[in-house]
């Protein structure tokens, strides 16, 4: 039988009632009250014990309510960071961890989502003679140039698209619908924005990137549109760098 303050302690388990010294008080008490002329000294006693169990039930009460408020605040602030974390290994499963842009595997899942709906525009770029700036400048340096990159674009892509760093240097932007018109535009604005960008010291050279562009209609395959871009970035690279190339028919 649980004394005061061990109602908590009482194993789930265990088919104890929790109240039984208080139903034992109750029936006392009643017993008092059948009696038509009982003793006042007995009224007086069953209203002591009564009181006595009765302010014990207020103060069991008073402090398990206590303790369910406080794991309640509890179970909130976990289920808080639970969801933080949720989202922030959501984040990391899908971004690059160097430029924060789409991770190769999200930029894919999303090309494939437009093939199979609206058809999609496949912009794919790749910064040229970029091994020449880690030679001159040194790998923290590189990695700057391909943030400063990121920063460049993002603006440009935004409201169109989405970018995604599918390689060291090489990104890939989706764009929904199959117009290779607007893909070419909008390379040709990127390119521009990257060979006027002005790159922090210590490069303090300019900086170009050669482009590739693909249109794909609704079901074509995503291994076929991207091979078709980045046949156009190749012509690009070979047709003397800091270019924009469709794809060929
Ligand atoms: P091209 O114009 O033909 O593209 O010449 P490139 O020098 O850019 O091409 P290449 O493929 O020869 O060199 C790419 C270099 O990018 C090689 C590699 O060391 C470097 N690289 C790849 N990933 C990273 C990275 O995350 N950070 C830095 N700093 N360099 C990287
Ligand atoms: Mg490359
Ligand atoms: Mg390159």
């Amino acid at each position: 039988m649980p004394t005061s303050g061990s109602v908590l302690q009482v194993r789930a388990d265990q088919a104890v009632d929790l109240f039984s010294s208080e139903t034992d008080a109750l029936a006392r008490a009643r017993a008092v009250l059948a009696q038509a002329d009982g003793e006042a000294g007995l009224y007086r006693q069953s209203l002591s014990e009564l009181t006595g169990h009765f302010e014990r039930l207020i103060r069991e009460t008073r402090r398990l309510i206590t303790r369910s408020d406080r794991a309640e605040r509890d179970m909130n602030a976990l289920n808080l960071q639970l969801q933080t974390l949720a989202e922030q290994l959501e984040f990391r499963a899908t971004h690059d961890a160097l430029t924060g842009v789409l991770n190769r595997g999200a930029v894919i899942e999303r090309a494939k989502r437009l093939l199979e709906s609206s058809g999609a525009v496949l912009i794919v770029l790749d910064i040229d003679l970029f091994k020449q700036i880690n030679d001159d400048f040194g790998h923290p340096a590189g990695d700057a140039v391909i943030c400063g990159i990121v920063e460049c674009l993002t603006p440009i892509v935004a409201k169109a698209g989405v970018i995604g760093r599918v390689g060291g240097e090489e990104f890939t932007v989706v764009l929904p619908g199959d117009s290779l018109q607007q893909g070419l535009e909008l390379a040709e604005c990127m390119r521009q924005a990257i060979a006027a960008h002005g790159f922090a010291a210590p490069v303090n050279r300019q900086i170009t990137a050669s482009f590739g562009v693909s249109a794909c209609p609704a079901g074509s395959r995503f291994d076929a549109a991207y091979s078709s871009a980045d046949s156009a970035l190749y012509r690009a690279k070979r047709g003397g760098r800091n270019r924009v190339e469709p794809a060929a028919d």
